[in-house]
């Protein structure tokens, strides 16, 4: 079946008081209102036809200017709209060859359509011999006044909420139906839904889960301007980028000191030596943390010769690089660790050291990985006179749930 689609862009809109100029020219998201709808239409692979029924011969020329942005790979032509809505479909409608048996007709001032919304319809009217219309449910509390009671009160009339439905465009015909509908128009209709009506027959609506709002005032900017900003954020957001960073430090051990790994205290005759609490496996993590944004290293932001660092707890350190990471757009995924050491032994403590760690850096302790090895007697680890650690972190820029 071969579809054919009437794109509105004649619409005088002259309810956007205070902006001046064709609404459908406006800029959101890029790219004018028009561009958005014509790019849904294009890019749907549906139509075999799209014919742009415009105002007059100066629209003509803007509009086509902004057909030319849009990599055209469907054929399209261009038709003079008539006084009424139903003027100008009448004059789409006579562009349309009799192969396409499906006509849409859309209102270019809904801009924000989604292209998978236009493949939704396609198989449900591929199922349907009548009218169709894209619809949202009615959320607002809604009364009918015999004239409007804003100098004068009146009785009001309180409609079914659960009834109502807020008709959009698209709205899709068999080209036969369309036909005799619109030839036995006679009074103004604000849809064409209104003419299949009038010819008795039933109408099928699909709920559409997207917002497509028309822009009417210039009220409605903002919301179609992030609208169509979120869609085309779409594959920034579903792709988030990842990086990776390695973080090494060594700290000798000395008699009588603290030994405190991973902000934890561990009871210990010897303890590490530095200018902070010496915490190896602390510094190795923000190291890879710092390394993964090429950031500079930890001692570019606690520089040893600071006296108001000393003996401070490497918690802070790592809180610290964490904070310059986030500053830049990333989050921690999750980081792997190993000590190097001859003793103490450090396995009664893992369990601590995550929870301290995976605290700090505000990830699950099952996001942190630690792990305790010895250097099998060789060497300066070996004899025990330090200790070293290694660490990997992984960053996202994503956001975190
Ligand atoms: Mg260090």
């Amino acid at each position: 079946m071969q579809h054919a689609a009437l794109l509105l862009a004649g619409g005088s809109g002259t309810r956007m008081g205070g902006l001046t100029g064709d609404k459908l020219l406006y800029e959101v998201g890029g790219r004018s209102v028009f561009a958005h709808s014509l790019r849904a239409f294009v890019e749907s692979g549906i139509f075999r036809l799209l014919v742009i029924v415009y105002r007059d011969h100066r629209q003509k020329a803007l509009l086509q200017a902004e057909l030319a942005k849009v990599p055209d790979t469907v054929p399209v032509s261009f038709v003079v709209g008539g006084e009424r809505r139903q003027d100008s479909v009448r004059a789409g409608l006579a562009a349309v060859p009799p192969s396409c048996e499906r006509i849409w007709i859309h209102d270019c001032a809904r801009p924000a359509l989604r292209i998978e919304t236009l493949q939704a319809i396609a198989r449900t009217t591929s199922q349907h011999d009548g009218a169709f219309g894209l619809a949202h449910r009615v959320t607002d509390t809604i009364r009918s006044f015999p004239s409007a009671p804003v100098t004068q009160p009146a009785r009001g009339n309180l409609l079914d909420r659960e009834r109502l439905w807020a008709m959009e465009t698209p709205q899709v015909f068999p080209r036969e139906l369309l036909q005799r509908a619109h030839k036995a128009l006679g009074e103004a209709v604000t849809d064409d839904l209104a003419a299949a009506e009038m010819l008795g027959e039933p109408v099928l609506l699909m709920e559409n889960p997207f917002p497509n709002p028309k822009l009417t005032s210039p009220a409605d900017l903002p919301l179609l301007s992030s609208l169509l900003q979120t869609e085309t954020m779409n594959d920034f957001i579903s792709f988030p980028a990842f990086r990776t960073g390695i973080g090494y430090d060594v700290h000798r051990l000395e008699a009588g000191r603290r030994l405190v790994l991973g902000g934890v205290e561990i009871p210990s005759e010897y303890g590490l030596v530095g200018h902070s609490d010496a915490d190896v496996l602390s510094h190795a993590i923000a190291d890879a943390i710092l390394g993964a944004a090429s950031l500079a290293d930890i001692g570019h932001y606690f520089p040893d010769t600071d006296p108001a660092i000393e003996g401070i707890s490497s918690l802070r350190i790592l809180a610290k690089a964490l904070a310059e990471v986030q500053a830049i757009g990333w989050a921690v995924v999750n980081i792997d660790a190993t000590l190097i050491a001859e003793r103490p032994r450090i396995a009664p403590w893992l369990a601590s050291i995550r929870e301290s760690l995976a605290e700090t850096l505000e990830i699950e302790p099952e996001a942190v990985g630690i792990k305790a090895t010895t250097n099998e007697g060789l060497g300066w680890i070996g004899r025990g006179e330090g200790m070293a650690a290694q660490a990997v972190a992984s960053l996202t820029s994503a956001v975190k749930d």
